[in-house]
């Protein structure tokens, strides 16, 4: 593999993905990067899904299993149901608790938001570009004000 030059979608300019760049992004199954380091930068990263896909992907390469929407979506699914079965849990014990021990609604909320940060990746979605695009239409059908956290 060589360096190569991509033009910055954000900026214009041109900026180097050097050949281990290049090496990294292909073992961990990543498309090449469409901004440079500075606009990266400089975007709101309202979840860290470069490291969150990374993750999910070694893990899944280590189980033997494909980058398959059906499959990684029946996964998500699989995940709710464990959701729905720590809330359950949850509820029952604070009939006779005062402080139930939510730590495994956490772990299953965890899991529901890496899967669907892969399923996203595979589907070529950039949650980080739609996260602000969906907050502007929520905003505007539920008319609240934007404080913070990105629309415009
Ligand atoms: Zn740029």
């Amino acid at each position: 593999m060589q360096d190569m030059k991509i033009r910055c979608v954000s900026c214009k300019g041109e900026f180097e993905f050097t050949a281990s760049e290049q090496e990294y992004y292909q073992r961990i199954g990543l498309r090449q990067p469409k901004r440079c380091k500075p606009c990266r930068g400089k975007e709101t990263r309202y979840l860290d899904t470069d490291a969150i896909i990374a993750f999910v992907q070694a893990v899944e390469d280590k189980k033997g299993f494909k980058r398959d929407v059906r499959l990684v979506f029946a996964h998500l699914v699989e995940e709710t149901g464990e959701l729905a079965r720590a809330v359950y849990l949850h509820e029952r014990e604070a009939l006779v608790k005062d402080y139930p021990d939510p730590s495994d609604i956490g772990a299953e909320l965890i899991d529901i938001i890496f899967l669907a940060s892969y399923l996203a990746d595979i589907l070529r979605i950039d949650l980080n570009k739609q996260i602000p695009e969906r907050m502007a239409d929520i905003r505007v059908q539920y008319a609240v004000e934007n404080k913070k956290g990105g629309g415009e």
